[in-house]
């Protein structure tokens, strides 16, 4: 099995890139906040409870997600493995990860950390914001603080695979082509 931790800031492409990539190595992905945002359409109490802290660009607690994921995985059968995409945000769910994928025999095969600049990442988030409706991609202040808690509670996760041997930098400015291509290359070597 390859399960991959698509790792990086928001606006780094980690969504569209995991789309690709699940086409490419048939994975099942796995996004949080397109969980997140599932739930909130659907106006379950999940949902609900999540809206407070999105609209803010807050991480929700991490019982909260590491449940959500765990239910997932039970629910997931025969695949050649999972992409992992805005999840872990915090090395308490890194943690989890690792316990609910050993009780399935299958660890993460590698982490992949798009890296791409800050002022990159405004420009992006705000673009998409335009297209999405997505309103935490709209308000320059909720992108600003989000930033800054990927850089003050995220960011600690590379440390997390760096020890295990696990994590990839990768270069995330340029084309979505030329992103995925870098992508590919070090996720053939794992392979
Ligand atoms: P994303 O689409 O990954 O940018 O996530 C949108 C929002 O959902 C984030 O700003 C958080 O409020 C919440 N969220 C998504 N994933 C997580 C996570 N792993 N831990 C905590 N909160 C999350």
């Amino acid at each position: 099995m390859l399960n991959i931790v698509l790792f990086g800031p928001p606006g780094a492409g980690k969504g569209t890139q995991a789309e690709k990539i699940i086409e490419k190595y048939q994975l099942i992905h796995l996004s949080t906040g397109d969980i997140l945002r599932a739930e909130l359409a659907a106006q379950t109490p999940l949902g609900q409870e999540a809206k407070k802290y999105m609209d803010k660009g807050e991480l929700l607690p991490d019982k909260v997600v590491i449940d959500m994921i765990g239910s997932k995985i039970e629910k997931s059968h025969d695949s050649n493995g999972f992409i992992f995409d805005g999840f872990p945000r915090t090395t308490a769910q890194a943690e989890a990860l690792d316990i609910l994928l050993h009780k399935k025999n299958t660890p993460i095969s590698i982490m992949l950390s798009l890296e791409v600049e800050k002022n990159e990442l405004v420009k992006r988030l705000l673009g998409r914001g335009q297209v999405s409706g997505r309103s935490d991609d709209q308000d320059e202040s909720i992108i600003e603080n989000r930033i800054k808690v990927y850089n003050n509670e995220t960011t600690p996760v590379k440390g997390f695979y760096e020890k295990q041997g696990k994590y990839r930098p990768i270069d995330g400015m340029g084309t979505i082509d030329e992103i995925f291509e870098r992508l590919c290359k070090v996720i053939d070597e794992a392979l």
